[in-house]
């Protein structure tokens, strides 16, 4: 089977989370694994939730492996089906390029590895391999999370990790960390023709939204090397229960993007400051906050060895990014981690009728085959 035939296969699966049901996209690699008939090899599907499941196998000798090479099965939702060309879960391929959804994002990354594994099937390997397809990735990494929290990976597993999230085939060392906090402007209802009976948690909310933006201007000048400055944006509101009532309730949902030096609590030390704030002019303003989810920046040195090598290989210089990505759990588990892989965020990612050319899948399975010549042979 050719790399952008397994591709397709994979894209069949309809692996949209929510709900996630990847577990049907794990088995059909695990069985394509057990095909293989490595020798030797481990081939576990890591059931966590109904019909929810990450697959990791471990090829080569025991002991560190030299190579972890990990990507996500699960899909965003394919939104409105009528802005699609062709359905979202039935391949197609035109003009040497697959279409649909996961195309870029990141099946066919998880094609590759396992065709790059496929070539050195019969190897001798000095150093082992994992492939790790996780699930859930898109909200809030709850896959690999059940991976590492049951102990099938470990601290020190692998020399080096790649992940094969679409980098356009370049090298990305670094990216922010981020937060998404809900918060909830609490206030009483009344007539609308009496707003001094009530407390307008919407107008409250206002008030609120707009000391963000002023936020997201001094954080502009806190700059990192490399990744620039802390981002924080509000991108929900929801509010209100009736044309003619003063509302009680509203919430918003901020999105922030950190990095290294600002902690979830340095954020939320922020926010609390702006409500201080506030209350300080409107003494009925009432919110709460928590963290919906939020994940660590990635933060590989630029001369760090498989940094270096990775750039060797591919023939470009290290980058950073501006999205989130399972690297920074990785990295926690003192694997050094970049992220490379087929596929960019122009080709639709997220949106109607993505795609991946086919040229650049087949020379990822290169250069991922590389990588393993190199690390682990
Ligand atoms: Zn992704």
């Amino acid at each position: 089977m050719e790399v952008e035939e397994l591709a397709a296969e994979l894209i069949r699966f309809n692996t949209e989370v929510p709900p996630g049901n990847e577990e049907a996209c794990a088995s059909f690699l695990r069985d394509y694994f057990l095909d293989l008939r490595i020798e030797p090899s481990e081939v576990l599907l890591h059931r966590f939730a109904e019909n929810r499941a990450n697959l990791i196998v471990r090829v080569g000798p025991e002991g560190q492996a030299g190579l972890l090479l990990s990507g996500h099965i699960d899909v965003v939702p394919a939104g409105d089906l009528s802005h699609w060309d062709s359905p979202p879960f039935e391949p197609k391929i035109r003009d040497g390029k697959l279409y649909g959804r996961g195309a870029s994002d990141m099946k066919s990354a998880i094609a590759a590895f396992v065709k790059a594994i496929e070539n050195h099937k019969s190897a001798k390997l000095k150093r082992g391999i994992i492939f790790v397809a996780t699930a859930g990735e898109e909200i809030g990494f709850d896959g690999l999370s059940a991976l590492i929290s049951d102990g099938k990976i470990r601290t020190r597993d692998a020399m080096y990790g790649i992940i094969g999230e679409p980098t356009d085939l370049k090298v990305v060392r670094a990216h922010l960390g981020g937060t998404v906090f809900r918060v909830t402007f609490h206030g009483k209802s009344a007539h609308s023709s009496r707003p001094q009976l009530g407390i307008n948690a919407v107008e409250n909310a206002a008030r609120f939204i707009v000391e963000v933006a002023a936020l997201r201007e001094r954080l502009r000048e806190i700059v990192y090397p490399d990744l620039g400055n802390s981002v924080i944006s509000v991108t929900m509101i929801n509010g209100g229960t009736k044309e003619n009532v003063i509302p009680e309730k509203c919430q918003i949902i901020v999105d922030c993007r950190r990095i290294p030096i600002h902690s979830d609590e340095y954020i939320r030390a922020e926010l609390d400051k702006i409500i201080d704030k506030i209350r300080n002019i409107v003494p009925t303003f009432d919110t709460t906050i928590d963290v919906k989810y939020n994940w660590s920046p990635l933060n590989t040195p630029k001369d760090h060895p498989l940094v270096v090598l990775a750039e060797r290989i591919v023939g470009h210089k290290s980058e950073v990014a501006p999205y989130g990505t399972e690297g920074p759990l990785y990295q926690q588990l003192d694997i050094p981690t970049i992220i490379l892989g087929p596929g960019k965020i122009e080709n639709n990612v997220h949106a109607p009728n993505e795609y991946i050319e086919i040229k650049q899948l087949r020379d990822s399975v290169e250069i991922y085959s590389e990588l393993i010549r190199e690390v682990c042979i």
